[in-house]
């Protein structure tokens, strides 16, 4: 067979298309493959159709798996370089606090616009609804075969197939077995950012509610995600509770402090002189404007308080009570929502057997392996994406310099 191409990137994602487009730019001839009709498909589901698609904190610890594997990546590629890259793209932005940016049309398909254009422009051959099957090294290049029935060879491979989070849009294991193919192991694939589901049942009655709050599980208080946690008949969810997912286990428990803004010490002064203000009301108006209905109702339940009571009847270990519960209830992970539900997996091919500045295998000479289908997971607020870019683009840095030695070394024999 011959070499139809100098590389080819499976996966018209977010880490394909940026190394696949900084290739094809370089002057190699470049294929790039894609199982779904079209290319990044996940990215038009990201920040809710927005694309939250870099964060300006991205640093090694904001990762799962082997942060200092991305704290390299990220040194090669960081948040600023980021943005200068979607600069020259032609892609408008702005940041929607705690360093989260988002394209200026308020959509996602602005930024694959932005990626096919350039694409087209840079000469890339694109091929959709076309599977990689199967990949292998025979005398020195790489072969791969596809759905389709195409084959196709080429001098460098790129794995760019992501994970298995989100099947209904793009998400698959393929990426894992093409992998394990090349003699790579795989750390167990497994949801992350996901919603957490809650043992007890009364957490039904707050269904509907977003509301502000700082949490952490029992095992790790000293991680403390703030951020509006959105409440469902059975669990929560919303940014910090999917960064928190990573870590939690069936009967953790989850700490919810309602009042993050307040210490304990506040909070229990703030409801004491709103008693001594109204000492004939009831209970109920100690949480007015302060709790939801939903809330106060189940809090009265949980802490045992009559609702009879009049505020001037409550002493200080009631005070303590209802203080203790609102900053810190206790709440128990029954579980994490599947892969359907995840954003991020966690697991993916063993990073140790990658090198970091480079994303090549240290198995095989001239394969990369970019972007979530590593075994590093991030945050939720932009950071996934960033790690994607930051991959793809250290993986056709990488390439650039095998590609100019080896034209070099041919033109000097000839
Ligand atoms: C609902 C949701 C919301 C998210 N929101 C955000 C967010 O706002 N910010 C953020 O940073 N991250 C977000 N993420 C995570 C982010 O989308 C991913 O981490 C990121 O896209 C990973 O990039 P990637 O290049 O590794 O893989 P992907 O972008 O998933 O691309 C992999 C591509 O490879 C293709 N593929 C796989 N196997 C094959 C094969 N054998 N042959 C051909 N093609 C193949 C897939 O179809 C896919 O298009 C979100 C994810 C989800 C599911």
């Amino acid at each position: 067979m011959s070499v139809d191409y100098d590389v080819t990137v499976i996966g018209g994602g977010a880490s394909g298309m940026m190394c696949a487009l900084r290739c094809a730019r370089a002057g190699l001839r470049v294929l790039l493959l894609e199982k779904e009709i079209l290319l990044g498909r996940k990215i038009l589901v990201t920040g809710n159709g927005r694309c939250n698609f870099t964060n300006i904190n991205a640093s090694g610890d904001k990762y799962y798996g082997d942060g200092k594997f991305a704290e390299t990546v990220l040194k090669i590629f960081p948040a600023r370089a980021c943005l200068k890259f979607f600069d020259d793209l032609g892609l408008l932005y702005r940041e929607e606090g705690e360093g989260r940016y988002f394209p200026i049309t308020g959509k996602s398909a602005s930024v694959n616009d932005c990626f096919a254009a350039a694409l087209l422009f840079a000469g890339a051959d694109i091929k959709c609804k076309c599977e990689a099957l199967k990949a292998y090294k025979a005398e020195g290049d790489f072969k791969v075969e596809c759905s389709d029935g195409a084959k196709y060879c080429s001098k460098f491979l790129v794995l760019a197939c992501g994970g298995a989070a989100y099947p209904q849009v793009s998400g698959s294991m393929k990426g894992y077995d093409l992998a394990r193919s090349f003699g790579h192991k795989i750390i167990n694939p497994r949801p992350a950012l996901s919603a957490i589901d809650l043992k007890e049942n009364a957490v039904s009655r707050l269904a509907g509610l977003k509301l502000y709050c700082a949490a952490s599980l029992s095992d790790n208080p000293q991680q403390r995600e703030e951020g509006e946690v959105t409440f469902g008949a059975k669990g929560v969810g919303g940014n910090n509770i999917l960064t928190l997912s990573r870590q939690a286990q069936s009967g953790d428990k989850l700490i919810l402090d309602f009042m993050p803004q307040f210490s304990a010490a506040e909070f229990k002064a703030l409801l004491k002189e709103r008693a001594a203000k109204y000492p004939s009301f009831k209970i109920k108006e100690l949480f007015t404007g302060i709790l939801p209905a939903p809330l106060y109702n189940l809090l009265m339940d949980y802490a045992g308080l009559r609702k009879n009571t009049l505020l001037v009847e409550i002493n200080d270990n009631i005070f303590d009570r209802i203080v203790s519960t609102v900053k810190g209830w206790p709440f128990t992970v029954a579980g994490i929502r599947s892969f359907k539900e995840a954003s991020c997996t966690a697991g993916g091919v063993s990073a140790g057997e990658v090198s970091p500045e480079r994303c090549e295998s240290k198995l095989v000479k001239g394969l990369y392996i970019t972007g979530e289908l590593l075994d590093i997971d991030g945050h939720c607020g932009g950071y996934n994406l960033q790690f994607a870019w930051a991959s793809g683009y250290s993986a056709s840095e990488a390439i650039e310099v095998e590609y100019g030695k080896s034209n070099s070394k041919k033109n000097k024999g000839s």
